[in-house]
């Protein structure tokens, strides 16, 4: 029998034992969590909407205007007229011919990669790819290729080793979500031509994020003519401050996902708040230029800060910056001294990450001011100088 008291315990004792902790306020610069008034240095809510008056505006006046509950599955009687207006909105904001939305990013890249293929296929898959993608592969029973993070010429001779009928898929993060580093885009694209495979692409953190039009990684990097056998999937709970994803490509490739993805077919479709909440937010993100100008000064800003205290930091422009202490007791040591200065940035260990690289995930947002960095900059000197970190 599971003795579930003695694999917590067994958690406990590596220092991967997680808990829940408890947010009495909206998401926003500043939280109260656990009782405690913090200045947030954890979420994904990049550009500050997730408590936006507007955005709250947009789901009031959906909730009167359409209730509460959408009632059935988006095949069934659950689409409104609402889920039509965010997928065509998505549609145009990634100039693409067609978008479909899913019940969340978790949901989207199991139904999607489920979906796109089968037994015999093989998936090539980036090491340090979010959890969703890896269960999605694992629920298509397609053979899984793990390659190096970012590692082109080794994915380059598993291809090659690779020949034969089987369908080929490759798959990565756009932006990898617990180390804020970017895909090389432009060698994937290519291998994917050269091999003839389709190509995945999680924009997850990207989406709001990256380009001058916070259209995402291919728009940062100047690849938006790729389009071809290119699936692009993102989230709308990130950046965007809503919930829900989104996959996008041609109108075959969303047609084909309507009658085969099951994650898509079998529930009930995102409530009306949601939607309109998505659709205002998404409006704002997409002329959002200052709020993405704001964002990169405070990376810039705060990257310069770390480096010159000693920390090793990537200079990539994402809001997402680990600082790497390997040991996962220490990890949380760090995160709870902080929580009590009263920064939040939250220790993330095994297996989220890999054995030996636990870390504190931080991340800035557009609405972060000036002194609530020097703030943070200050907590995390006086905490890791204490425990010896720099
Ligand atoms: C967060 C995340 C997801 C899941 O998105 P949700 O909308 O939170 O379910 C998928 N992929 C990546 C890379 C992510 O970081």
């Amino acid at each position: 029998m599971l003795d579930f008291r003695k694999e917590l315990l067994d958690l406990q004792e590596k220092g991967l034992r997680r808990s829940l902790r408890v947010m009495e306020s909206p998401s926003d610069s500043w939280i109260v969590i656990d009782g405690k008034k913090v200045l947030n240095l954890s979420s994904n809510n990049y550009l500050g909407l997730a408590n936006d008056q507007r955005i709250k505006d947009a789901a009031i006046k959906a909730v009167e205007k359409y209730g509460c509950g959408s009632g059935a599955s988006r095949l069934v009687c659950g689409n409104m007229k609402l889920h039509n207006e965010l997928e065509n909105k998505l549609a145009q904001f990634k100039s693409v011919e067609a978008c479909l939305v899913f019940n969340s990013g978790y949901n989207a890249n199991v139904g999607i990669i489920s979906a796109l293929v089968d037994r015999g296929d093989i998936v090539f898959c980036d090491r340090l790819n979010h959890a969703s993608i890896i269960d999605g592969i694992i629920l298509s029973r397609a053979e899984l290729k793990r390659y190096p993070h970012k590692d082109i010429s080794s994915l380059e001779s598993l291809l090659k080793k690779s020949k034969g009928s089987a369908k080929k898929l490759i798959i990565t993060d756009s932006v990898f979500s617990m180390d804020g580093d970017i895909a090389p885009l432009a060698d994937l694209i290519s291998l994917a031509r050269k091999y003839n495979c389709l190509l995945m692409i999680d924009e997850a953190h990207a989406t709001g994020v990256l380009g001058e039009n916070g259209r995402g990684a291919l728009e940062h990097l100047g690849l938006e003519d790729a389009k071809e056998n290119l699936v692009q999937m993102g989230t709308l709970s990130k950046a965007i401050g809503g919930f829900g994803a989104y996959v996008c490509g041609t109108k075959y490739l969303i047609e084909y996902l309507i009658n085969k993805s099951r994650a898509f077919i079998y529930t009930t479709s995102l409530p009306p708040a949601v939607i309109a909440a998505d659709i205002k937010a998404l409006e704002i993100a997409q002329g959002g230029k200052e709020l993405r100008i704001k964002l990169r000064g405070n990376i810039g800003f705060f990257k310069g800060r770390l480096k010159s205290l000693g920390f090793d930091v990537i200079a990539e422009e994402t809001p997402i910056i680990p600082l790497i202490i390997k040991d996962s007791k220490l990890t949380m040591e760090f995160s709870k001294r902080l929580f009590d200065e009263g920064v939040f940035a939250q220790g993330i260990r095994p297996p989220t990450v890999a054995r030996g690289s636990a870390r504190l995930r931080v991340t800035l947002m557009a609405t972060h001011k000036k002194d609530d960095l020097e703030f943070a900059l200050d907590k995390i000197e006086k905490v890791a100088k204490k425990l010896c970190l720099i």
